[in-house]
């Protein structure tokens, strides 16, 4: 990408989703109700859009995110795209969290690009960073919808994650160099059957894909599978560590991990804003762990940012990316 040179190590990125801009989730209720097309919709985000791409470079992160701006959660969003599904009623899925579970009533298909064009337009406004392709992975929307049609969960989700790696072609084919498939809901089942189940789904998202393959996996009791998913078909796991207190770190090590990490060192669900000398001190702690090497770490917050104060979420990613510069001096 001209004009910005990607650091070689501690590269800084995010997990996707930003603090919803004004008039973003206006514009979502709008082009749900019929007020405004999905064309209408799409031109009018580019707003709201251009706001996180700012926010993130001023902050300095290098791997950027449209900030999910057009998406008002990460599973509703694409089953009101993909035929086969139609909306479903108000259901609590964890604390006081509630979402639309939608309903699988028919063969599921693509039958149009879905994120393609937030991408190309983060893309010209990037000045030259890269911007992240990201999508919701297979076994969560699996786990986050109601199946009236399948009745059986892997054919549901190898079918999901034919639908998903046709959308990750076309961003692909316009240039997308990294690609997120995240997986919040597989540590919500922390068992071998299911990691297994998503392998096999992987491989049909990332077979000979010519880009980054990364897959964001959150909360939840991850140590209890990590030995079924390190050889997942991806080149990086992007994974939640603050929150967990880095407990994760000596399981990664105690089973050779050797992929790249994206290294959660900001807690998404916290409004105490990290200084530059504690996430400097992660990123030393893992150095001195001694298993991955610097270039294989890219310094990010634990998940989507979507639930913070702007203000709260810029300052996160304000020092994370200054405590991965100071890190690069010294490792
Ligand atoms: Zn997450």
């Amino acid at each position: 990408m001209a004009g910005y040179e990607v650091p070689r190590k501690f590269l800084t990125t995010v997990v996707g989703s930003y603090p919803k801009i004004p008039p973003a989730m206006e514009l979502i209720k709008k082009r749900r109700s019929g007020e405004l097309s999905e064309e209408e919709f799409r031109k009018l985000i580019k707003g709201p859009i251009s706001e996180a791409v700012k926010d993130q470079i001023e902050a300095g992160i290098d791997i950027i995110s449209d900030g999910e701006q057009s998406r008002e959660d990460m599973v509703v969003y694409f089953a009101e795209r993909v035929q086969g599904y139609r909306p479903g009623d108000w259901v609590r899925i964890f604390d006081n969290v509630y979402f639309r579970k939608p309903i699988i009533i028919g063969e599921l298909k693509w039958t149009r690009e879905m994120i393609v064009e937030d991408w190309i337009y983060a893309t010209s406004i990037s000045m030259g960073r890269p911007v992240k392709g990201i999508i919701t992975g297979p076994y969560t929307m699996m786990e986050w919808s109601f199946d009236l049609k399948y009745g059986d969960r892997r054919e549901l989700i190898i079918e999901l994650a034919k639908i998903i790696r046709r959308e990750i072609d076309e961003l692909v084919a316009r240039g997308a160099r990294y690609i997120q498939v995240d997986e919040p809901a597989l540590s919500t089942r922390p068992w071998r059957e299911e990691a297994e189940l998503l392998k096999e789904a992987l491989d049909v998202i990332f077979k000979g894909l010519d880009a980054k393959r990364i897959v964001h996996i959150c909360y939840g009791r991850l140590e209890k599978i990590i030995p079924y998913i390190l050889d997942y078909p991806v080149d990086q796991f992007d994974l939640e560590l603050k929150n967990s207190n880095f407990r994760l770190l000596p399981y990664l090590k105690e089973y050779g991990y050797d992929k790249e990490l994206g290294y959660g060192v900001v807690d998404v669900h916290s409004l105490q804003i990290e200084t530059v000398e504690e996430i400097k001190g992660y990123i030393d702690m893992l150095m001195k762990m001694d298993f991955i090497g610097p270039e294989k770490v890219y310094v990010d917050p634990d998940c989507g940012l979507k639930r913070l104060p702007r203000s709260v979420a810029k300052a996160k990613m304000r020092n994370l990316a200054e405590a991965a510069k100071l890190a690069r001096e010294e490792w």
